[in-house]
């Protein structure tokens, strides 16, 4: 059984189509700005056009062998319990979460839309980046707002990242000997996004990032957590419109706003390396919101086993590994260097003696939505 795995952002794209009989990556492509792919591309239309004239090329051939294709919609409110297949009423609940995440939510219905028009037939899945996190407590995703916007709006954490998490969470548990009950572990993943979940016993028991994926610890272009005071104060005194402070929250902030170079960390590694003041304050800022979340969830989980690193930053840079290891002495984590420094796999980067083990675990969000779409379907592969 063949899957299309569209994990689609606004204006990136990563799909993979995968045989789920052996779990194999047969077609798989990262397109960072899609529409800058060529200049006849203005629509998803024919965006989803280039995917199929890749597939078309590939040893696949033909469309006919692709069974169903699995979409990462990011934000669902409380519609859904899990992966759904996808139909008209699917599509009008999607779009009536479009406000909870105004940026990801028109552009994965769109993508739905134009797969709708180009793959006629084909089931869709919608899986949900929202999914894993269904298991916080009412204590963990209530803000403490008046309770009526919670009943009224929905207004909550939802966190997001599900695909990430939880594939990192289950190799972890696969390959490791955690205690099978009470095991206590923090996921980092730390990515142009930073999303942060303590996970107790296969339950999330708090994640960073809230009703949007803005919350939490500090990113690439986001601010993440802010005095919300601050908002209202910047707002009245640049006469900003709500959308045009979210375009500031989501674009303008985080490493780039700091730095005022750029969000891509390496960037930022670089600007360290040539003494940047600026840059130096971004790296030392953006890995202190990570460890206050580690430190936070410790604490909330009063413990922790495993700490596991994963994206982008954690699985490439040996750097941020190590200042973030450095923070968490008094944990009684201690860094293997030699594990560190090796280029990216499924490692243990913590030494025997440490009192937390710490692992690298690269991420598959694309499996995940695929073993997704399988389950959702009943299919037995
Ligand atoms: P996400 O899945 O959250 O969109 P990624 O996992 O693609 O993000 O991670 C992108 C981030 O990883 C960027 O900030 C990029 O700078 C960083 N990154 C990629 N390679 C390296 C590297 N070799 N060293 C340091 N940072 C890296």
């Amino acid at each position: 059984m063949k899957i299309l795995v569209l994990n689609a952002w606004s204006s990136s794209l990563k799909y993979q189509v995968l045989d789920m009989t052996d779990q194999s990556v047969l077609i798989k492509w990262n397109v960072e700005k899609i529409w800058e792919k060529g200049s006849s591309v203005k629509n998803y239309k024919e965006a989803l056009q280039l995917v199929i004239d890749e597939i078309l090329r590939s040893k696949l051939s033909h469309l006919s062998s692709i069974s169903a294709i699995g979409h990462r919609v990011v934000h669902w409110g409380e519609y859904f319990e899990d992966a759904v297949i996808i139909d008209d009423d699917v599509i009008a609940k999607i779009e009536q979460c479009s406000d909870l995440a105004p940026l990801h939510n028109p552009a994965n219905l769109a993508w739905i839309l134009a797969c709708k028009e180009l793959f006629p037939g084909v089931p869709q899945v919608a899986v949900f980046d929202t999914a894993f996190h269904q298991s916080m407590e009412p204590a963990h995703y209530l803000y403490a707002l008046p309770y009526k916007y919670y009943e009224q709006y929905k207004i909550r954490r939802y966190g997001f990242h599900w695909a990430s998490h939880q594939y990192v969470y289950e190799q972890l548990i696969t390959n490791y000997q955690l205690p099978m009950t009470n095991s206590k572990v923090i996921t980092c993943h730390v990515g142009n996004w930073v999303s942060i979940t303590a996970i107790q016993d296969w339950k999330v028991l708090e994640t960073s990032m809230g009703m949007t994926p803005m919350e939490g610890a500090m990113m690439g272009t986001r601010s993440g957590n802010v005095d919300p005071g601050v908002l209202m104060y910047l707002m009245n005194k640049e006469g900003l419109s709500p959308d045009q402070m979210e375009y500031i929250l989501n674009t303008e902030s985080g490493l780039l706003g700091v730095s005022g170079k750029s969000g891509d960390f390496r960037d930022i590694l670089e600007g360290c390396r040539l003494q940047d003041a600026r840059s130096k304050l971004a790296l030392e800022m953006y890995i202190d919101s990570i460890v206050k979340y580690i430190w936070s969830y410790v604490a909330l989980m009063n413990g922790v086993d495993a700490i596991v690193l994963t994206a982008g930053v954690m699985e490439w840079s040996a750097v941020a590994r190590k200042l973030l290891m450095e923070k968490l002495a008094w944990l009684g984590v201690k860094l293997d260097d030699t594990q560190n420094n090796l280029d990216t796999q499924e490692r243990v980067i913590s030494t025997k003696d440490s009192k937390v083990m710490v692992v690298v675990i690269p991420t598959d969000e694309e499996l995940m939505i695929a073993k997704s779409v399988v389950k959702s379907m009943g299919i037995d592969v």
